[in-house]
């Protein structure tokens, strides 16, 4: 049912209502109290008419009275006179008898007369007198009343004759017949109308009856209701003796009702009718100000729901509740159509997510698994059945059927971190491990998981992945078998060699009585066959090397029981730990055993090579901490050991280890000594032969230590390219070098041209940031690049060829001049030579020294500078100590010279002054030309 119909169907009930409880309130209170006011109306009509008829009585007693006092009667009997006068009184008084009673009530003279004039002999006078009534009347003084005749009711009057009340003459009782006529005339004096019957009479009905003896036993008044409109009311009138005589009913129109229903009725049409147009109006009304736009509101929400169009807004300016109806819904659409707008936004990022999810599942060929905690069962992607062989149907969803396939070793790891998970101590489950395939091989997976928590912290859902990680395991442990293992002979490397070391030293911490040995081994000469036969043969030769080592080793560990750790550092270093061995002399044995081994040659391809190796040992020793410091003291050893001869064992003994512990010491003053700013620069001068001028300084450092004087180079340069050292040495000495070389231009415009000329160790020129270093320290120092020559060993061009030819060409494209120092004394190749965009040669000190004695010495330093003339370099003689040498090199136009007998290495201060004396060593040669 539609609100409208309902509104209005209210209002109409309402209507129904307050119309049916006015009628009801009249019909059931008003009317009903206006039924005692009629009865008392009624009840005073009937005694109206009581009044009429008792006035009647009244005035008939009165003319009896009076005409009793008449002499009507002389004598004792009647005489004519008498009738006549008794008929004259029946005339005047309109009686319809006259009866003359004697003493003894017999009637002694009557006259009778019918109202219509019928003789008065049709009476019977008996039916006129009931003398015991009369007689009962005028005992009891009532001289009138109503009598029932023998022709209908009358009224009576009794009076006695003249004379003494105790003797009367006799009675005289006059009758009158209340006639219809009579009655009327009471009606019309009693403005009311009513019928009198005697109260004997047959014709009355049963109720009437019973209202009579009512009557009879006392009461005066009856009211009865007849019909809707009518009162009828019935009254007893008296006869002579008092008793009811006459039943009177007057039948009463109840105006005052009939008024009221009229009112009502017109009251109630008019109600009905105004309310009616209240009603028409007020649902006209209530169309126009709220279901019109409720409609309205139930339209436009239909269309949107039939649509789904968002974007529609209700127009309604109305300021009140359906206006802010009308907002409100309209704010409500908005915040939907925002919502559906966002809910989209969503739904795609989802689909998206959802996309890539599926494209990431695929691309990343895992398989998954999703495991319902509370049914225990789990349900197995195809991919996870397919990875271990299996198709859809064989696998079922017990987690069994995964867990048993777990290889044994691996299942109480992968059970152990399930339950970890469960117990949310590890943010997921991680775990790989082997598992079955249907061959009954194993796979290697990689498994991951997340479950899922109800709110009482028991873990409800569990899902992840399987990934087939078996490819990635191989190649790990290939990994970490290259990684610790030298590719030529699959033998450990210094890695692993000097973890398994760090071991020995630590269970040697832990049980007094361990002991064991490093043998630090390396071939003799085995550059002469490499260079010689070829690199094919020399790591042929290297790996047959080890198989004869591992023989070796095999051997002896049957026989003591100790086991051996065989390593290769790398070219043709090799070493071996003895474990738990009882004495040095199984060391001793080892190498013994090598030696002998090595009598034999080795073939390889058609080549015999023979070959022997140096052997150094170092035993274990509570003291050693690292197990560096133990290769070291067997390396030390070896080197003794070649220094010995070579094909010869040497054990690491005291006088080594003191030699060792003072290059420890010194490795620790020196770094001391950097922070103490201990080392300083010298500097020697580098005379241009042609000119005998200076042109250049070299900076060279020097260790001012406390403890042992000034310290040459020669001493520490070595440590400190071993420990690394020499990367901030090298930048002290740069730095200090061009600073003062800036600071010489600035003070001696005469030297604004001269050069510092700085070296440059093979550990620096390794260094990445090299460039950069120098770079900063050019442009700190502000110094020309140009006025910036670096010296470099040939050893060093040689380590890398490729890595030094790239660094080198950019400092030359910096503007530094480039050097290689000592030049003659390493193996530099001659045809490597001129690809290193070098510009100088330095040719070193021993050539010079020998030149004089030694024609080849003479005959090198010539060949260098030509050599360097042809590569467009140029050359610096080293070592210069006499002045004949100066000479000859210049004669063999060698560019320029250095040496003790220009200047030694001078502290700055000495330098300068030297420069400002502005020294010249010899005269031009003359000029031939
Ligand atoms: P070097 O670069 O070849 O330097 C020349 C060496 O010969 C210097 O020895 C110098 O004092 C010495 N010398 C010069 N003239 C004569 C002479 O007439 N007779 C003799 N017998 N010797 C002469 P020093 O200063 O002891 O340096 C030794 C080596 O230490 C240098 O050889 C160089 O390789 C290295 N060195 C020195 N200072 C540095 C430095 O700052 N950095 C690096 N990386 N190495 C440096
Ligand atoms: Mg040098
Ligand atoms: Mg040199």
């Amino acid at each position: 049912m539609s609100l409208r119909v309902k509104v209005e169907l209210i209002l109409f009930i309402t209507f129904a209502l307050v119309i049916g409880l006015g009628y009801g309130i009249q019909r059931f209170v008003v009317i009903p109290q206006l039924v005692p006011v009629e009865r008392e109306a009624a009840g005073r009509d009937m005694e109206r008419c009581i009044g009429v008829l008792e006035r009647q009585r009244l005035a008939l007693r009165k003319a009896c009275a009076e005409l009793a006092d008449a002499p009507l009667l002389r004598g004792e009997a009647p005489t004519g006179e008498t009738a006549r006068a008794l008929a004259g009184a029946a005339r005047e008084l309109d009686l319809n008898a006259v009866v003359l009673l004697d003493v003894g009530f017999n009637p002694i003279a009557a006259h009778y007369s019918s109202s219509d004039g019928a003789s008065a002999s049709a009476y019977d006078s008996d039916a006129w007198i009931a003398r015991s009534e009369l007689l009962q009347a005028t005992a009891v003084g009532q001289g009138a009343g109503v009598d029932l005749t023998g022709l209908g009711p009358a009224l009576v009057a009794v009076s006695a004759l003249s004379g003494a009340a105790e003797s009367p003459l006799g009675y005289l009782v006059i009758y009158r017949l209340i006639t219809p006529e009579h009655i009327q005339e009471m009606q019309r004096q009693a403005a009311t109308s009513f019928q009198l019957w005697p109260v004997t009479d047959p014709v009355l009905s049963p109720e009437e009856r019973s209202i009579v003896q009512e009557f009879l036993a006392g009461k005066k008044l009856h009211i009865e209701e007849t019909g809707s409109d009518l009162f009828r009311v019935y009254a007893a009138y008296p006869g002579l003796t008092g008793r009811p005589v006459l039943l009177l009913r007057s039948d009463l129109q109840r105006n005052l009702l009939a008024r009221a229903r009229a009112t009502m009725q017109t009251g109630l049409l008019a109600n009905v009718g105004v309310g009616l147009a209240a009603l028409v109006l007020l649902i006209i009304l209530f169309r126009r100000t709220v279901m019109d736009s409720l409609s309205l509101l139930t339209r436009h929400a239909a269309h949107i729901g039939k649509t789904g169009d968002l974007s529609l807004r209700l127009v309604m300016d109305r300021g009140d509740e359906l206006g802010t109806l009308s907002h409100e819904f309209n704010r409500m659409v908005e915040q939907l159509e925002a919502d559906r707008a966002y809910q989209l936004e969503v739904k795609e990022q989802l689909r998206e997510s959802e996309e890539r999810y599926a494209r990431a599942v695929r691309g990343a060929n895992d398989g998954l698994w999703d495991w319902n905690l509370g049914t225990d069962e789990i349900h197995f992607s195809e991919r996870w059945k397919n990875m271990l062989g299996f198709e859809g149907g064989e696998i079922g969803p017990s987690p069994d059927e995964w867990l048993d396939r777990i290889h044994p070793d691996d299942r109480e790891n992968v059970l152990a971190a399930l339950e970890a998970h469960r117990l949310q101590k590890t943010a997921h489950f991680e775990s790989e491990h082997r598992i079955r395939h249907k061959s009954g091989t194993y796979l290697w997976v990689l498994c991951r998981g997340l479950a899922v928590w109800n709110p009482d912290g028991e873990p409800t859902q569990m899902a992840g992945s399987q990934t087939d990680i078996t490819l990635r395991k191989i190649f790990e442990e290939q990994l970490r078998h290259q990684a610790l293992h030298d590719s030529l002979t699959s033998l450990p490397n210094r890695a692993l060699f000097l973890d398994r070391l760090t071991q020995a030293i630590k269970m040697g911490t832990r049980h007094a009585g361990y002991q064991f040995a490093v043998l630090f081994l390396d071939l003799d000469r085995f550059k002469v066959i490499n260079d010689g036969l070829g690199h094919v043969i020399g790591d042929a030769l290297l790996g047959l090397f080890a198989e004869k080592l591992r023989g070796i080793l095999r051997a002896v560990d049957s026989v003591c029981r100790h086991s051996g750790t065989l390593a290769r550092f790398g070219g043709d270093e090799f070493v071996v730990l003895l474990d738990n061995i009882s004495s040095v002399a199984d060391a001793t044995l080892v190498a013994r055993r090598v030696e002998r081994a090595l009598e034999e040659p080795f073939r390889i391809d058609s080549h015999e090579v023979y070959t022997t190796c140096s052997i150094g040992i170092a035993m274990s020793n509570p003291g050693y901490t690292s197990a560096e410091e133990l290769i070291r003291n067997a390396d030390t050893a070896m080197y003794r050991a070649k220094a010995q001869g070579k094909a010869c064992f040497e054990i690491f003994d005291s006088d080594m280890h003191s030699k060792a512990m003072e290059r420890l010491q010194l490795e620790n003053d020196m770094r001391r000594a950097i922070d103490r700013g201990e080392f300083i620069v010298h500097y020697q001068p580098i005379i241009s032969l042609e000119s005998g001028r200076i042109t250049a300084f070299e900076a060279l450092i020097r260790w001012r230590s406390p403890e042992r004087g000034l310290v040459s180079p020669a001493e520490f340069i070595p440590i400190a390219e071993e420990t690394g050292m020499i990367v901030a040495l090298g930048e002290f000495v740069l730095r200090t070098a061009c600073a003062q070389a800036r600071a010489w231009h600035e003070e001696l415009p005469r030297y604004a041209d001269l050069k510092i000329s700085v070296n440059l160790s093979v550990k620096e020129f390794g260094k990445p940031d090299l460039i950069g270093s120098i770079t900063d320290i050019l442009t700190e120092t502000r110094l020309d690049p140009r006025l910036l020559k670096l010296e470099i060993t040939e050893s060093a061009l040689m380590d890398s060829v490729e890595f030094v030819t790239r660094t080198l060409r950019q400092l030359r494209d910096m503007g530094i001049e480039l050097l290689i120092d000592d030049f003659g004394t390493g193996y530099s190749s001659l045809s490597y030579l001129h690809r290193f965009p070098t510009h100088t040669l330095k040719i070193d000190q021993s050539f010079i020294r020998d030149m004089q004695g030694s024609h080849e010495s003479a005959q090198i330093v010539r060949t260098v500078v030509l050599l360097a003339r042809a590569l467009s370099m140029g050359t610096i003689a080293e070592g210069i100590e006499e002045e004949s040498q100066a000479r000859r090199l210049r004669d063999l136009e060698c560019g320029a010279g250095q040496g003790y007998f220009f200047s030694r290495p001078l502290p700055v201060e000495e330098a300068t002054a030297l420069l400002k004396s502005d020294p010249v060593w010899f005269a031009p040669p003359p000029d031939n030309g």
